[in-house]
């Protein structure tokens, strides 16, 4: 292949095409709203108004989007690409302003249409392509990377529909689709001209050239085109625009040109949905998958259109010669979803550019990058080998290969162990033989890193030991963060402008500076600015709660907050039965050393996941019996909030005083939603799991409410776990199953709740709820004795934001920035 010659025209002084200097942003706006929308009424709603500011603010991020790329166009310097299945980005609009130093100018702006910024953004969708942690946090490395000025492209998957939206009926949970689209998506620039061919299905030929060398050909396929979808992602005052490129299925123009001939048009046209579907829908399970083929197909299409994306560029600029490719980029693995890129990527190299495989496995094991994300056996990948033969019959060949070198070197390792072999094998044998994705990731990949520290030592020592002792120096932490411009700066604006009235403002961009708040601690006019901004953001959420779940919520109670996707190891179960428990005790008359407190739930349930559904409902019927209870309001409210996403939390964590994260331990990768409340000035009721246990080592252990049994304990109970001794020989926990138990939370509705006690009384129980119940109570009620001494909470409080510092996400992108990607700043 030859280097191609560019004969693009490029328009000559386009940096000063459109004047985007202060004084425009006004009159960009009325034309936007005027000319490119064609409305002149402002009344008429305030979706044209956002539309029209976010074409105005969007005009100046491609400006700067333009000079990044023109950057990368012209330096030689080493980029990472970001594959993953989710972005939970949430809104743009107010990051951009945020991020630009545009507010000023844009509340001076919108004046003139008689509207609050705040009303306008409420227009937003929310852009949902994730379930939970991962893809938020997918999201704040997104914006770190910009931040920090790195070369950092994220490649993700434009779905039509992204996370559903959740009502309730009768405390059940309902899912609705998210058409997020439906309105339009102004922050998306397409470039079809960039489409790039995907394969599927056909099969494999085999043939050989004038020098007698083989060739596999991968023939008969069924093609889909992978259209690009950019999204600015603006870094914070920095001047850089990165990019997110978000793929589209569309099907090719050739599709069924004999049917088309043959005079079936309509039916030729029909078959268009087929490829259509592949980004058609988020799969909704969080930490599980379902093995379901399409599924695997858009596995296979975000990570073939990507590589295909990068080998594109390369080509047009070093021609056929990949001698310095492996230099100048790098691939982070957003855990084993994308996996199948380490195949792809031999297969691109080997069949389309034609390198001999060792070559192509030395750029492949010098550019790929893993990161897991839970130890959890059912989120673990796994694929038939027989849907692969019949999707991706080259991509199996190729997985073959990779294997049959690899089993060679577990053999030089442990000469002889035919077990380890077995054990190792990307392909786990039985009747129905399975791909072990995350096996392939980490044969593929020279970095493998957990996500919290305690996490990655529990990769080491358990899940992956066999491939630890091979590859000891593969193994690396990258504890998570979250960023905090959104989860701080933008989302809770009062207290980052006292914060700054202290410390001044440059902690938004170096958040290690928050450490300088610890000064303050102890001041008790500050403790009162800082009691009363917490104030303000509880009456905001009040207003919310009432507004979303016809509770009423009152500011001067504790705000007792978990919000996180349903799942058993997190143990929503736990946090419900500690509410029941304060309700017997109301009951009883026994209301001592009780803190009046509002307990607020939030979360989706995976649509399939029976048991996370009827938690959901336990919780309703517990929140409807306890808040129609006269006996019960001065004490104890509950409500659960529906459609918990990225926009929500945003008003939740600023609101919050405690913060569950109260996972069994050794099940939580790391937590991220723990990190937005810490920075906020929630005080944490947690186990030792995930990063709560390096967020209790931040701020002190005498600053964290700890409860339950450690990760190693909670092995050695499993052994001979009997709860139902346990319940018995605890009052609090006896009482509380006896008042679940007598139906009192479903009176019309009997024996709804049998597998929730059944599961709590299960020798087989894997969360052991009944096994920490006591300690949680002890830490709840220590948490409540601490909250009636304010000013003690609020030294706590503020000791929490100040050693938040380490749970920046630039801190993590710059760990793998320095370990794992080496990328030098765009100047
Ligand atoms: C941060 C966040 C999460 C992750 O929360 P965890 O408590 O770490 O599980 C999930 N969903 C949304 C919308 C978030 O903002």
């Amino acid at each position: 292949m030859t280097k191609k010659t560019s004969n693009v025209c490029v328009v000559k002084h386009w940096q000063e095409a459109p004047k985007l200097d202060e004084s425009t942003l006004a009159d960009d706006l009325m034309r936007h709203f005027y000319y490119t929308l064609g409305r002149d009424k402002v009344g008429d709603s305030k979706h044209y108004l956002f539309q029209a500011l976010a074409l105005t603010v969007r005009d100046r991020l491609v400006a700067r989007c333009r000079a990044t790329n023109q950057y990368l166009a012209d330096n030689q310097c080493k980029r990472a690409a970001y594959l993953s299945l989710e972005f939970l980005m949430g809104r743009a609009l107010g990051n951009a302003v945020l991020s630009l130093d545009l507010e000023k100018q844009t509340r001076e702006a919108l004046k003139e249409y008689c509207t609050e910024f705040e009303y306008v953004e409420q227009a937003e969708h929310d852009a949902g392509l994730g379930n939970g942690g991962l893809g938020r946090l997918a999201a704040c490395f997104l914006d770190s990377c910009a931040t920090l000025g790195l070369p950092v492209i994220g490649y993700g998957i434009r779905y039509e529909y992204g996370m559903f939206n959740q009502s309730l009926d009768q405390g059940f949970q309902v899912e609705q689709p998210d058409n997020w689209l439906r309105e339009g998506h102004p922050w998306e620039m397409p470039a079809p001209e960039q489409a790039r061919v995907i394969k599927f299905f056909g099969q494999v030929e085999a043939h050989q050239d004038k020098q007698g060398r083989t060739h596999r050909m991968w023939v008969s396929t069924q093609d889909v085109l992978a259209v690009p979808y950019d999204v600015p992602i603006p870094g914070y005052r920095n001047g850089v625009v990165n990019t997110l490129r978000l793929w589209k299925s569309e099907a090719t123009d050739e599709f069924n040109l004999k049917e088309f001939n043959a005079g079936s048009y309509s039916e030729a046209v029909a078959k268009k949905n087929l490829a259509e579907q592949i980004t058609m829908v988020l799969y909704p399970n969080d930490s599980s998958e379902n093995g379901k083929e399409l599924r695997l197909r858009q596995q296979y299409f975000l990570s073939s259109a990507s590589l295909q994306d990068i080998l594109h560029q390369w080509v047009e600029q070093h021609g056929s010669d990949f001698s310095g490719f492996a230099d100048l980029h790098v691939f982070q693995l957003n855990d084993t979803h994308p996996s199948i890129a380490v195949a792809e990527l031999m297969r691109l190299l080997v069949d389309e550019h034609e390198l001999e495989w060792e070559q192509a496995w030395t750029i492949t094991t010098s550019t790929m990058a893993y990161t897991n994300h839970t130890l959890l056996p059912e989120a673990l990948e796994k694929w038939s080998v027989s849907l692969f033969a019949r999707l991706l019959p080259r991509l199996l060949e190729v997985i073959y290969e990779i294997n049959a070198r690899f089993l060679s070197e577990v053999a030089l390792m442990w000469p002889g162990d035919m077990e380890k072999q077995r054990a190792l094998s990307l392909i786990e044998e039985g009747d129905h033989p399975q791909i072990r994705m995350a096996y392939l990731a980490i044969v593929g990949s020279f970095s493998v890193n957990g996500v919290a520290a305690l996490h990655t030592e529990l990769l080491k020592s358990g899940l992956f030991h066999d491939f630890y002792q091979l590859w000891p120096a593969k193994f690396n932490n990258k504890t998570n963060g979250v960023t905090p411009r959104r989860w701080l700066a933008y989302c809770n604006p009062s207290l980052a402008q006292l914060i700054t009235s202290k410390i001044g403002e440059t902690w938004q961009a170096d958040y290690a500076e928050i450490k300088a708040l610890r000064r303050y601690y102890d001041d008790r006019a500050f403790q009162s600015q800082w009691q009363a901004v917490k104030q303000g953001n509880k009456e905001k959420l009040a207003k919310l709660v009432q507004a979303r779940c016809d509770v009423e919520f009152d500011p001067s109670m504790m705000f007792d907050v978990q919000v996180k996707r349903i799942h058993e190891y997190k143990r929503q179960l736990l946090n419900i039965l500690h509410v029941i428990s304060l309700y017997d005790r109301i009951r009883r008359g026994e209301t001592q050393g009780m803190v009046p407190r509002c307990v607020l739930f939030g979360g989706k349930a995976a649509p399939g996941y029976a048991m996370a559904k009827l938690v959901i409902k336990l919780i309703n019927n517990v929140a409807n019996v306890v808040n129609k209870d006269a006996q019960a309001r001065a004490l104890l409210r509950v409500a659960f909030f529906p459609n918990y996403n990225v926009t929500a939390m945003e008003t939740i964590c600023a609101a919050t005083d405690l913060s569950q994260q109260i996972s069994t331990a050794g099940k939580e990768a790391s937590g991220t939603g723990n990190m937005k409340f810490m920075m906020n000035g929630a005080l944490t009721i947690g186990t030792l799991d995930g990063a709560n246990i390096e967020i209790r080592e931040q701020v002190g252990a005498d600053n964290f409410f700890l409860f339950g049994a450690t990760a190693q304990q909670a092995d050695e109970v499993r052994q001979y776990y009997d709860p139902n001794a346990i319940i018995q020989s605890s009052q609090a926990l006896s009482n509380t199953m006896a008042l679940l138990e007598s139906g009192h939370f479903n009176l019309f509705e009997p024996g709804i709740f049998n597998d929730i006690i059944a599961a709590i009384r299960s020798p087989h129980d894997p969360w052991l709820v009944a096994h920490d119940f006591d300690s949680y109570l002890e830490a709840q009620q220590r948490a409540a004795e601490t909250y009636q001494d304010q000013s003690q909470w609020l030294r706590m409080s503020i000791l929490n934001t100040a050693a938040s510092g380490s749970f920046s996400s630039d801190r993590t992108i710059q760990q793998y920035c320095d370990d794992i990607w080496r990328l030098t700043p765009m100047q």
